[in-house]
């Protein structure tokens, strides 16, 4: 039995529904899974309904975007529950990515390029749009003739028209997650800019570490790995599918071990979360 416990829907930049990621993850062989989408917790109920139905074990997911020393940190957060001040919160989150892609269409206006708000909301499911869902819009109105092209040309970090996101530091998203009575994990540490980085971020208190990622290298996953066991934290990897989007990985790229998954879902019941077991 294999797990995936990183997956996006097009509840935030991913292009699967619920049932495509259902789907997509019965036919690689993957039995248990968390889709963690950004900033947005909105398409958990029907991911967890066409789970069930599918017999895959479940744990609820997000992943927020937070800063450390002005380096954007990702941090996963398992098995949360929906108290009122954590929706508060990502409906900040939201609103601000919102505003964000006002100000993305601006620039590109400025520069001639005639992109309108509502074709970029038109493919916008969930409330957590980003820069995919412009790149995707500037395609499909002829503006850019691929996915990269829109990032290299207009989006990437630093570019003409990249509008930074407003961010919350890496011990509130760790506190947020914790608070909900989730379980709080280092996403894809080897995207960080240093292993000084990771290891601070370590040191300020997470429950677990993301060893495995497609972006990792196996020298990369063994030496985390080792970190985590040495300071007792949960290990946790997946393959941050995020559909059909040109160059995502494929779900199941990188696949876990049950034992991961079972240790995971111990600390999630400990902390008075849901764990769904595969049927
Ligand atoms: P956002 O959260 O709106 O800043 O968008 C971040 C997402 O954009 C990432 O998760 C990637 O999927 C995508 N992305 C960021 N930089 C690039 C790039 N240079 N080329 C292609 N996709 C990118
Ligand atoms: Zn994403
Ligand atoms: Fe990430
Ligand atoms: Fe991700």
């Amino acid at each position: 039995m294999a797990v995936d416990l990183h997956l996006h829907t097009f509840f935030s930049d991913g292009s699967y529904s619920p049932h495509e990621l259902v789907c997509s993850a019965k036919k690689a062989g993957i039995s248990c899974i968390s889709v963690t989408d950004h900033d947005t917790i909105d398409g958990l109920l029907e991911c967890r309904e066409a789970a069930i139905n599918a017999g895959l074990g479940w744990i609820s997911g997000l992943e927020l975007t937070a800063e450390f020393h002005s380096h954007e940190v990702h941090v996963l957060g398992y098995g949360i529950r929906a108290a009122e001040f954590f929706l508060e919160r990502l409906r900040q989150f939201q609103r601000a990515r919102m505003q964000r892609i006002c100000r993305i269409i601006e620039r590109l206006n400025r520069l001639g390029v005639g992109l309108r708000l509502d074709q970029v909301l038109s493919c916008v499911k969930g409330p957590s749009p980003g820069r995919p869902h412009v790149a995707w819009a500037l395609v499909r109105e002829g503006f850019c003739s691929t996915y990269e092209e829109a990032f290299a040309k207009y989006l990437r970090s630093g570019g003409p028209c990249w509008v930074p996101r407003p961010r919350i530091s890496f011990d509130e998203a760790v506190e947020l997650i914790r608070g909900a009575g989730g379980v709080a994990v280092l996403a894809h540490p080897g995207l960080l800019c240093s292993e000084r980085t990771v290891l601070a971020l370590i040191e300020r208190g997470v429950d677990g570490i993301e060893c495995f990622h497609p972006k990792h290298s196996d020298a990369q996953a063994d030496r985390y790995r080792r970190v985590a066991t040495e300071r007792g934290l949960l290990v946790t990897g997946g393959s941050d599918c995020h559909g059909k989007t040109q160059g995502s990985p494929t779900l199941g790229q990188v696949r876990i071990d049950h034992s991961y998954w079972n240790l995971l879902a111990e600390r999630v019941i400990e902390r008075g979360g849901e764990v769904i077991w595969p049927s």
